[in-house]
């Protein structure tokens, strides 16, 4: 009669039970702990540096919105912010013909590239190019009842403009930015 335990077998194997389960809660709060160094480590966003001319990880930015409303202008609060759009031919970089990258004005993040910057005629800076796919990210955009591809700044996630299909050569993208999003660094 092997296969029948007696009461200190029982009492054997459910204590070994209890310690498989107390040695599976403690691999759970290991996991746990790797899972917050991994939150960790994604709140860093990979982005391009012109100066640098490499890849460089910097820190994402998040803020509350009533820490952008006293770190940006009004302008630049409803533009960045609430996704609004300036109006044509108002910006103050849509005439800029100096060399130099154009930054996030929310956060410092290198977007475009003066070499990429083109006359669209449209009444707002455009580029055909942001100096890294990483830096900038898209998101379809439903509001006006038309589908547009909305630009985001990828390192504190806020609106910059629009990108569309008519620009030049050799993208045919046309990224058309408000100037109030941005901030001109001469290089
Ligand atoms: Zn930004």
């Amino acid at each position: 009669m092997s296969h029948i335990f007696t009461r200190r077998q029982m009492l054997t194997l459910l204590a070994s039970q209890l310690g498989v389960l107390w040695l599976a809660t403690q691999g759970f709060s290991q996991q746990s702990a790797k899972d917050r160094a991994m939150t960790s480590a994604e709140s860093t966003v990979r982005v391009f540096s012109v100066e640098k001319d490499a890849y460089i990880a910097v820190e994402k930015i998040s803020r509350s919105e009533a820490e952008w409303r006293k770190l940006l202008t009004p302008q630049q609060y409803h533009i960045l912010r609430e996704e609004g759009t300036e109006r044509a031919f108002t910006g103050a970089l849509l005439e800029n013909k100096e060399r130099g990258v154009y930054r996030c004005a929310g956060c410092g993040n290198d977007l475009y590239h003066s070499d990429h910057k083109y006359d669209s005629g449209s009444g707002w800076p455009s580029y055909y190019q942001a100096v890294a796919a990483e830096n900038i990210i898209t998101r379809s955009d439903r509001r006006l009842f038309m589908v547009r591809t909305e630009l985001l700044c990828s390192r504190c996630d806020s609106h910059l403009g629009h990108v569309f299909s008519d620009g030049p050569p050799p993208t045919g993208e046309r990224h058309c930015i408000n100037s109030a999003a941005l901030m001109f660094h001469p290089l």
